[in-house]
C-alpha cells in the first residue's frame, strides 16, 4: 500500500513536470516572432507626410514631383543592375531588401518647373525669395520627420527622403516593420 502510495505520487511530480516543460516549449515558441512579409506599398505615414510636403511646398510657389516610392525588391534588383549589367549610369547601390524604398518608407523628389520640366538642379530659386528651392523642400520634409538622403556621409543621394521609425536595414531584413506607436515625427 506505501509502495504504490510513493508510486502515484512519483507519478504525479512526473506528470506535472512533464506538463510544466510542454506549457514552456509553448510559451517559446508562441512569442518566437514571425518576420512579416514585404510591404507592397508605401507605408501610410510616409504616404501621408508626403502629402503634406507637397502641400507646404506649394504654398511656398514650389512644386515637387515624387519621382520613386515604394520598390519591390524585383524592382530594386533591376535598377541595381542598371550601369552594371544593363546599360545606363549606376543609381544605386543598394539591392533589393537594401533600400528603404522596398520597405515603402522612402521617397524621391524633384521639382518642376512653370514651363513644365523636371529638374534636379539644387541651385533652382524658382520662387525667388533667396533660398535656392532644394533646400526648402529639404527643410519642410525634415521638419515633417523625414531624412534626406543629402545628409548620408557617403554615397549621398540628394533626391531620397525617408523615414526610418528607429529601425535599421538590418531590422528591416529580419522582419521588423514599424509600428502606429513609433510615430513622433513632429507634424507642426
Ligand atoms: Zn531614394
Amino acid at each position: 500500500m506505501e509502495r504504490i502510495l510513493a508510486l502515484k505520487k512519483r507519478m504525479a511530480s512526473l506528470a506535472f513536470i512533464i506538463s510544466l516543460i510542454v506549457a514552456v516549449i509553448f510559451y517559446v515558441q508562441s512569442n518566437k516572432q514571425k518576420p512579416a512579409p514585404m510591404p507592397t506599398g508605401l507605408n501610410p505615414i510616409v504616404k501621408e507626410r508626403t502629402q503634406q510636403l507637397i502641400q507646404q511646398a506649394a504654398k511656398k510657389g514650389i512644386t515637387v514631383v515624387i519621382t520613386d516610392g515604394f520598390r519591390s525588391a524585383a524592382e530594386q534588383d533591376r535598377l541595381y543592375q542598371q550601369g552594371r549589367t544593363v546599360s545606363g549610369k549606376i543609381v544605386t547601390n543598394a539591392k533589393g531588401g537594401q533600400s528603404y524604398h522596398n520597405y515603402g518608407l522612402a521617397v524621391d523628389f524633384a521639382l518642376k518647373t512653370p514651363s513644365g520640366k523636371i529638374i534636379w538642379d539644387m541651385h533652382y530659386d524658382g520662387n525667388k525669395n533667396g533660398i535656392p528651392d532644394w533646400d526648402e523642400v529639404v527643410a519642410i520634409a525634415k521638419k515633417l520627420g523625414f531624412k534626406w538622403g543629402g545628409d548620408w556621409p557617403r554615397f549621398k543621394d540628394y533626391p531620397h527622403l525617408q523615414m526610418d521609425f528607429g529601425l535599421t536595414l538590418a531590422d528591416l531584413q529580419h522582419g521588423k516593420r514599424p509600428k502606429e506607436s513609433a510615430i513622433t515625427a513632429d507634424s507642426k
